[in-house]
Parts: structure tokens; sequence; C-alpha cells
């Protein structure tokens, strides 16, 4: 810095400026994992958040401990989306599974079942949110990705052909909130430890006769390199970091929370 340069300013520690209060969100899958990490960094950051998920039990343990308001709904069913709010500010598209299966054994009804959650859901929810957003001059739509939305691992056919549609859907939805204030972004983890990588881990161990630190090491982390899980928080905070106040111009991205995996 030349001495004439203005000082630069120091960082404030506290993050009032991510303050969301009055505002309103939705977090869908937000019983478990990267969801809950979601829903709670927003009530934190003082946003009312609707917690949807099909699992009762966490729907309303999670909206208990954080104030929200619990949704259980099966958003694989196209109808129950006209049963959850359309008045959001911040719309997070998070629910989603996993099925690992050769593309030429992999059950047609667990694909179908993945592209409904996975991508019709959050088409039908953007639909009935936006225009809420579009009226107040401001939204943010999250849509959790993934890697697996850049790149394609094998025996992830349903996984992998929706995270990639997702991410022409939140691209679309940027081109078309940009007018309005309402922006659109994918986040796109590597492995997360969560239920979801949990339970993939465990049917890694058992098909490679490995025990579970060599899958995570040997198997999920072989193209990361960063040589650890990433937890939901860390997720969270990225999705947090998009709906603060200097994020307007962020907008059809995809970020990576990869470890490095897809710059190799
Ligand atoms: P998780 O299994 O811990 O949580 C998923 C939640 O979604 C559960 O509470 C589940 O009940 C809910 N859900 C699933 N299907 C639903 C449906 N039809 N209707 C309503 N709710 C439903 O999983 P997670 O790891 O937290 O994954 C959350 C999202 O993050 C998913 O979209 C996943 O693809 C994505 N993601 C996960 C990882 C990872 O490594 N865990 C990495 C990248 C992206």
């Amino acid at each position: 810095m030349t001495s004439g340069s203005p000082p630069v300013p120091r960082a404030t520690a506290a993050p009032e400026g991510l303050g969301l209060a009055g505002r309103t969100a939705m977090v869908t899958g937000a019983g478990s994992g990267i969801g809950r990490a979601c829903a709670s960094a927003l009530a934190a950051a003082g946003a009312r958040v609707h917690v949807v998920d099909m699992d009762a039990a966490a729907a309303k343990a999670v909206a208990g401990t954080i104030g929200g308001q619990a949704h259980v709904v099966d958003l694989a069913r196209a109808e129950t989306v006209a049963e959850l709010p359309a008045d959001v500010d911040i719309l997070v598209n998070n629910a989603g599974l996993q099925h690992v299966a050769p593309l030429t054994e992999f059950p047609p009804d667990r694909f179908a079942l993945m592209q409904r959650v996975m991508v019709h859901a959050p088409f039908l929810l953007i639909r009935r949110t936006m225009p809420y957003m579009r009226a107040r001059g401001w939204g943010r739509i999250v849509n959790i990705s993934s890697v697996h939305g850049l790149r394609a691992s094998a025996y992830k056919a349903g996984y992998v052909t929706a995270k990639h549609a997702l991410e022409g859907l939140s691209k679309v939805a940027a081109l078309e909130g940009a007018p309005h204030g309402v922006t659109s972004n994918c986040v796109n983890p590597g492995y997360v430890r969560t239920p979801l990588v949990e339970r993939q881990i465990e049917a890694q161990a058992a098909a490679h006769g490995i025990d579970a630190a060599q899958v995570v090491s040997e198997v999920l982390l072989s193209r990361s390199a960063v040589k650890r899980l990433i937890e939901p928080e860390e997720v969270a905070a990225a999705v947090l970091w998009l709906c603060g106040p200097h994020t307007g111009y962020v907008t059809g991205a995809s970020i990576p929370l990869d470890g490095g995996w897809t710059a190799a």
C-alpha cells in the first residue's frame, strides 16, 4: 500500500452485517445434515425459518430447537408443494437422496424418484416463491448441488443426472431473477459428514471388505486435495454468505466446496 492509499477497512468481528431479521427462509430437508445446519445458521442470523422435511420427528425437533416452523411433506409428491408457504425471501433447495448402482442395473423407479426430489421439487418451489421475492425486490435462492453437479462418478447415474439438472435450473432462475434483486446460486460440496455419507461409507466398506476409515481415505477422498470430509456447518456458512449483503452480484454461480476436487 502506498502512503496515499486509503486505509483498508478493518474486518468487523461480529457478523452483524449478515443480519436477516425480518427475512423469512424455507429450507428443504432441514431435519438432518446440511439442511439442519443451514436452518440453524439462518435462524441464528435472525431469519424466521420454515423447516421442511418428510421425517416428522426430525423436522419438529429442528424447528423446536431454532424457533422455526415445521412442515412435514414428501417432496416427491408434487401436490405437496402447494402446502408450503409462497411468501419466503430465502429458499434453500437441499432435500436429496443417494442411490449407488451400475447404470444397467439402476432401478428406474429410484432414478425417477431422485429427479422428482432433487429437480422437480426445486423447480416447483422456485416457481412458487419467486413471485413474492420479485415483488419485494430481494430474494435468495440457494440450491445445494454437489461436486457431482460438475463432475461425474461411476454408479451414480440418478444423482449425477439430478445435480447437473439442478445446475441448469439455478442458472435460469438467476437470469430471470436478476432484474428483480433475486439471486440464484448453487453450492457444490464434496463429501460432507452427514447421515447420507455415513450410509455410503457403511455400504462401501461392506462391498470392498475394508474398514470405514479406509473407505473415507481411499475411496471418498481420492479426488480431494484436502484429505478430510467437510462439515455441514462449513456448507451452511457459504449459504449464509450468499444470503448476506455483499453478494447481490453473485448469481448463476456454482461455488465449489470440494477440497480442490474440481481444480485437478
Ligand atoms: P441427509 O440424508 O443427512 O439429509 C437429507 C434430508 O432430506 C433428510 O432429513 C431427509 O428426510 C430429507 N428428505 C429426503 N427426501 C425427502 C423428500 N422426498 N421430501 C422431504 N424431505 C426429504 O443428507 P445431506 O447429506 O444433509 O444432504 C443434503 C443435500 O446435500 C442433498 O441434496 C445432497 O445431495 C447434498 N449433498 C450432500 C453431500 C454429502 O456428502 N453429504 C455432498 C454434496 C451434496
